[in-house]
C-alpha cells in the first residue's frame, strides 16, 4: 500500500487521496477528501485491520491557491484492532508527511507561517498572513512558534516560566 507524502498531494489517479467534492465559495476552496486505503496498521501492535469502527471529519488548512484559502475536509476512518493480545481496541488512520495527528494545519502551511510569526510576533504575523489569504489568529501564530521551538530544541516551558 502506498504511503502518503507530499509528492502524492497532486491527486494522482491512483494516489492515496480521493477527492469526493470541491466547493469554491467566498475565496474559500474546500476539498472533501478521504484516503483510498481500506486497511490500516494498529499503532500499538502493527497488525493490519480492515474492520471499520466509524468515521469522523477533520478539517485541515493548507497553503492558499490562486488567491483562495484552501481547507481539506477529510472523512477519516477509525478501525478496530482485532489482535486479542493488543490493548488498543480502536485507532484512527494515520496521515503521514503533511497532515500530522491533531494538527489543524498542514505541515507546509505551518512552516510558511512560522517565518512571519517569528519575525513580527503574533498580531503582526497574523495580519501579514491574512494579506496572503491565510486566515490565522495571533494566538495560533504564537502556538505555532512554541510548537516548533519544542520540536527543534527539545522543549520550551512557555512564556514566563523561567
Ligand atoms: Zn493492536
Amino acid at each position: 500500500m502506498p504511503q502518503m507524502n507530499s509528492s502524492y498531494l497532486s491527486f494522482e489517479r491512483n494516489g492515496p487521496l480521493s477527492v469526493k467534492a470541491m466547493e469554491n465559495k467566498n475565496n474559500l476552496v474546500t476539498l472533501k477528501v478521504e484516503l483510498r486505503h481500506k486497511t490500516e496498521k494498529c499503532p500499538k501492535c502493527s497488525k493490519r485491520s480492515s474492520a471499520i469502527h466509524s468515521h469522523y471529519s477533520r478539517k485541515i488548512k493548507d497553503l492558499p491557491a490562486f488567491g483562495n484559502e484552501v481547507i481539506f475536509h477529510f472523512l477519516c476512518k477509525k478501525f478496530f484492532c482485532k489482535n486479542d493480545d493488543c490493548d488498543q481496541s480502536i485507532f484512527t488512520e494515520r496521515f503521514n508527511d503533511q497532515f500530522m495527528s491533531y494538527s489543524r494545519m498542514s505541515v507546509r502551511l505551518t512552516k510558511k507561517l512560522l517565518k512571519p510569526g517569528l519575525l513580527t510576533g503574533g498580531n503582526a504575523g497574523s495580519k501579514i498572513s491574512r494579506l496572503h489569504n491565510i486566515d490565522i489568529s495571533a494566538s495560533t501564530n504564537v502556538a505555532n512558534h512554541l510548537q516548533n521551538t519544542n520540536d527543534c530544541v527539545g522543549g520550551t516551558k512557555g512564556f514566563g516560566n523561567r
